[in-house]
């Protein structure tokens, strides 16, 4: 389903572009625009859920087993020591894009990987 206005049911319909990494029957995975650290990626289903809250629960399931797989990846390629995986949903922690996505964050030892 995708909602009119919604910038990342664009981006999973193609409509608009994004730097994919993931793609499979239910989410799809790309670079976040504004890389917090490099290879800050989102995950999010292909479905339209305003946040996790109102997200069907086998959707997160399969969104967060998506997010641990990447986070592996992404943590080799990029050689980062951590990673931070999270979700904001409403306004007031932080949401700006109403299409429930997962955060995955590298973290490096120094400079965040920005050098
Ligand atoms: P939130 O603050 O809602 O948890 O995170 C939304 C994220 O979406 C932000 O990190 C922002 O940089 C990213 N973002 C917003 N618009 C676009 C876009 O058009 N393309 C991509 N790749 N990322 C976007
Ligand atoms: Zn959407």
């Amino acid at each position: 389903m995708i909602m009119a206005d919604c910038i990342f049911c664009k981006i999973a319909d193609k409509e608009i572009p994004g730097k994919i990494i993931h793609e499979d029957d239910l989410c799809i995975a790309f670079l976040d625009l504004s890389q917090a650290t490099v290879g800050h990626t989102l995950v999010i289903p292909k479905k339209h859920y305003d946040s996790m809250l109102t997200a069907d629960p086998e959707i997160i399931a399969h969104v967060f087993k998506v997010a641990q797989v990447l986070a592996n990846r992404i943590k080799e390629r990029f050689n980062a020591s951590g990673c931070n995986v999270l979700t904001n949903a409403g306004e007031a922690a932080g949401q700006t894009v109403h299409h429930f996505h997962v955060h995955v964050i590298p973290r490096y030892d120094e400079n965040d990987g920005l050098k």
